[in-house]
């Protein structure tokens, strides 16, 4: 008798150090590999950015799948049925997945995991998504963290597992198109120039990144203009690659070269803020819709749809604001400090409520997390747990001056500014008339007056965090 037995694949796109493919392909005689376009209340759907790199990425999953000589099946829909289905008409005997966190993704796991238990169906899932399951990690009083540097120093603490090796070959099978109803978007198109897609450019991008630019990651990841930091987060996004992958590169790569060691802690403590914002939607599982603190719930957000249209067009008349928020619409990504400063204006300044934000973020990153996101935009805006204080507003005409200096950022993504001298690039509304002249500016027409006053919000944006 042939044993069939199925991998249900989510944010897990690889084969290597994918533990639920693993254990399909070890003992089955046939390997069902599903991934479902999820239609079921509680699974938040990738963002049309995410989705589209979702769909290349099932792509060259699909054919490294036909390598391995495991068939890979694309539906659409609520799962269970689907995955009913399946189970009926292939005679499924064992399901497996790796594990996630959200609130509603954990309902609809728990659900399929009694349908099946109870048609005699065996279900085991894995942790292979986080470094650490957010269950396995406590204070010392036994609860979970809610600040981040002793999170960070007690994962570094925690034994890690080994990632595993890709499943052995099958007789490999032809390639087969998936997801056919998919038509790219002509807004997407844009993206392509940007990324490679998949578990192979997943492991490249690492190697490349571990190779040379880890040395001075430390010194250079706070300027948008130099490519300094990973590009690995959509990777990460979609499991083409796992931390655990990620953390035993980077451990490895500083035990060969002891030189780059303290460079290599400190992207593995930014990579640790992606399992500490899993640990937070873990242990909160509203946080991309309520406020951590709850003080914040009653924060007097203004109601101004202009503002927010400008905000999400780069369209401010601040430049580095707008710089960031072309290079996510033209890119599907933004630079993690450029990602801080328009979080910043919109939820400060502008005092604008960071749902608003979080889910245009949501729509247009290629990297866009269920955790990371509403994590990180509750840290900039002061409601989360381990926030940036009130009084933390970020300017971003000193910012730009600090991070953009030679103004690289912002002439690549505000090309009507291109011909300011450096000393005005961020402020151009200060410019004297004979200097926007010979730049071939006019505040107003060729470029936009600043939306906000950056003082009197601040001071508005301080008074309402006060009131709370
Ligand atoms: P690197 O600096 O190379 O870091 C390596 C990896 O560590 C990243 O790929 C990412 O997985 C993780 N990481 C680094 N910084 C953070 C952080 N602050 N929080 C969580 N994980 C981190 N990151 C996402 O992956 N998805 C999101 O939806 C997302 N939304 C954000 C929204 C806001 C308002 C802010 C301020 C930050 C957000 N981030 C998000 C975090 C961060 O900006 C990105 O992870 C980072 O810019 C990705 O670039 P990289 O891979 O080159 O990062």
């Amino acid at each position: 008798m042939t044993s069939t037995h199925m991998a249900w694949l989510r944010n897990d796109l690889r084969l290597a150090d994918n533990p639920a493919l693993s254990a399909a392909a070890n003992d089955g005689d046939r390997v069902i590999a599903l991934y479902i376009h999820e239609a079921v209340e509680g699974v938040r759907p990738p963002g049309a950015a995410a989705r589209w790199w979702l769909h290349h990425s099932l792509v060259a999953l699909e054919s490294d799948l036909a390598a391995l000589g495991v068939e890979l099946m694309v539906r659409r829909g609520a799962p269970w049925p689907i995955i009913d289905e399946i189970v009926d008409q292939y005679a499924v005997e064992c399901v497996f997945w790796n594990r996630r966190y959200a609130p509603g993704e954990r309902a609809v796991d728990a659900a399929i995991k009694s349908g099946l238990s109870g048609r005699g169906v065996t279900v085991q899932s894995f942790g292979a998504n986080v470094l650490i399951e957010p269950w396995e990690i406590a204070t010392g009083q036994g609860k979970p963290y809610s600040v981040f540097t002793p999170f960070w120093k007690s994962l570094k603490q925690c034994p890690m597992a080994t990632p595993l090796a890709r499943p052995a070959a099958r007789a490999a099978r032809p390639s087969v198109p998936v997801d056919q109803d998919y038509a790219e978007p002509k807004w997407a198109q844009k993206l392509g120039a940007h990324w490679q897609i998949g578990e192979t450019a997943a492991r490249q991008v690492l190697a490349d990144f571990l190779d040379d630019r880890v040395t001075v990651y430390p010194q250079n990841r706070d300027f948008p203009e130099i490519e300094a930091t990973s590009g690995l987060s959509p990777h990460l996004r979609f499991g083409e690659i796992s931390p655990r992958q990620v953390w035993q590169a980077a451990s490895m790569a500083a035990q060969v070269d002891p030189d780059k060691a303290g460079a290599i802690d400190k992207f593995l403590s930014e990579l640790a803020w992606r399992d500490f914002s899993y640990h937070q939607l873990y242990h909160r599982p509203d946080i991309a819709s309520t406020p951590m603190q709850g003080k914040y719930q009653g924060m007097a957000w203004r109601d101004a749809a202009p503002d927010l249209a400008a905000w999400q067009h780069g369209q401010t008349g601040l430049p580095i604001i707008d710089a960031g928020m072309r290079e996510l619409w033209a890119t599907g990504y933004m630079h993690n400090r450029v990602r801080m400063l328009v979080a910043s204006l919109l939820s400060k300044n502008l005092l604008l409520d960071w749902r608003l934000g979080e889910q245009w973020f949501w729509d247009c990153l290629v990297d866009g997390d269920v955790a990371s996101n509403p994590a990180s935009w509750q840290w900039v805006a002061g409601s989360g747990l381990d926030a940036a204080p009130y009084f933390r507003i970020f300017n971003p005409v000193t910012q730009g001056g600090r991070f953009d200096a030679a103004g690289g950022y912002v002439r690549r993504w505000v090309p009507e500014l291109a011909g300011l001298p450096d000393k005005w690039l961020h402020a151009p509304w200060e410019a004297p008339a004979e200097v926007l002249a010979t730049a071939g500016i006019v505040i107003g027409s060729t470029y936009r007056t600043p939306i906000v006053d950056l003082k009197a919000s601040r001071a508005r944006a301080l008074e309402a965090a006060a009131a709370l």
